[in-house]
């Protein structure tokens, strides 16, 4: 079966290549961000908040690029300088410590398709919806530090607790009256008029039945099978891949470009023979029953059985089932109830037996189940 194994996920490496920005100072564009730290028009110090992705076209690749990590912003002249620099390549100063520059979001491209466009403009107004959500994140933390008042937290926290302690003492109540409606019982005092019982045993003949089943689970001895494909259920087979085209930027002034596949899958019917037959089977047809009074001795009804043998046409005798019935009226009173008993409790009551039975406030059902 490991040859059957779906294919995972991949990402293909489609290459290094160097982020664009635009000088400020002189408004030259599509500067290359690795290796123009400064304005080769003007002189003037990359912004690394100004980097962006390129236009297909405007790609340049990065060859046996080494990566040393996101570039560190200097302190002293905000100037982008490699991850392993010691010191400023602009002014000098000690480089320890500094903050690194911030990554672009992600940029993603169905196969086939082209990047979205990007420009330094785009780039301002991520970092700045980037800050302004920390900004407010931050707002929101001292809020709760100082013990303002953050309404919606209170909500999600003791409040929500309380209201889902409701909802459970609630699903209990239910559950409880549920209960009680089912189970609430109060006694009746009833005298015991009759008792009878009936037995039957159930009449089985056997007949030629039309079914139809799948070829596999064909019973034995059908006969007239006729069997046509159908569709039995649907299986998923592998249907090739979905793939995207991501651009990650890496801080360093370059990004990388890649190709992420996770397989596809598509239903696929699995069709198998139903078949259609007849088969010579025990039904159930009739009942035989025998009723008497405690005074007579329960005896088993003949079933007077047609023909007996394995024909169809035949019958035979299935299910016996014996039942024992108790009929009581109101002490004080005329109205009539019955009920089914077991047999320990048939046996051990007489007619004008008086006894409290337990009826179902709600279902009005004797339960003479333990007299
Ligand atoms: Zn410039
Ligand atoms: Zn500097």
């Amino acid at each position: 079966m490991s040859g059957n194994e779906p294919p995972s996920s991949r990402e293909e490496d489609l290459g290094t290549y160097q982020m664009l920005w635009d000088c400020s100072y002189c408004g030259a564009q599509k500067l290359l961000a690795r290796d123009h730290k400064h304005c080769p028009n003007c002189g003037g110090a990359q912004d690394p908040s100004w980097r962006y992705f390129p236009a297909d076209e405007d790609k340049v690749k990065v060859e046996d690029h080494v990566y040393v990590g996101k570039d560190v912003i200097c302190r002293a002249c905000e100037a982008p300088n490699a991850a392993n620099a010691a010191f400023c390549s602009a002014c000098g100063a000690e480089l320890d410590g500094s903050k690194q520059v911030r990554l672009r979001g992600e940029q993603a491209a169905a196969e086939g398709e082209a990047f979205g466009s990007d420009s330094a403009k785009a780039a301002r107004a991520e970092a700045k919806a980037e800050k302004a959500a920390a900004d407010a994140a931050r707002r929101a933390a001292a809020d709760a530090a100082h013990g303002a008042p953050p309404q919606q937290e209170k909500k999600g926290g003791m409040g929500g607790k309380i209201a889902g302690l409701g909802c459970v003492g609630l699903l209990l109540g239910a559950a409880l009256c549920g209960g009680i409606f089912m189970f609430w019982k109060k006694d009746a005092q009833l005298e015991a008029t009759s008792l009878s019982w009936a037995a039957t045993i159930a009449v089985e003949e056997k007949q030629s039945v039309s079914e139809s089943a799948w070829k596999d689970e064909v019973p034995a001895g059908a006969d007239r099978v006729s069997c046509r494909p159908e569709k039995r259920s649907t299986k998923s087979v592998p249907d090739g891949e979905t793939c995207k085209n991501v651009r990650k930027d890496q801080g360093d002034g370059t990004f990388k470009e890649s190709k992420q596949c996770t397989p596809k899958t598509r239903e696929e019917a699995v069709m198998a023979d139903k078949c259609s037959y007849t088969v010579n089977k025990w039904v159930k047809t009739r009942e035989a029953k025998a009723t008497g009074d405690k005074a007579q001795k329960l005896s088993w009804p003949d079933p007077k059985l047609r023909r007996t043998g394995d024909c169809v046409g035949c019958e035979r005798a299935g299910a016996k089932a014996e039942l024992y019935t108790i009929s009581w009226k109101e002490v004080g009173g005329k109205k009539a109830h019955s009920c089914e008993a077991p047999r320990a409790v048939w046996d051990k009551v007489k007619p004008g037996d008086k006894y409290a039975v337990p009826v179902g406030v709600v279902s009005g059902k004797l339960d003479c189940g333990k007299l």
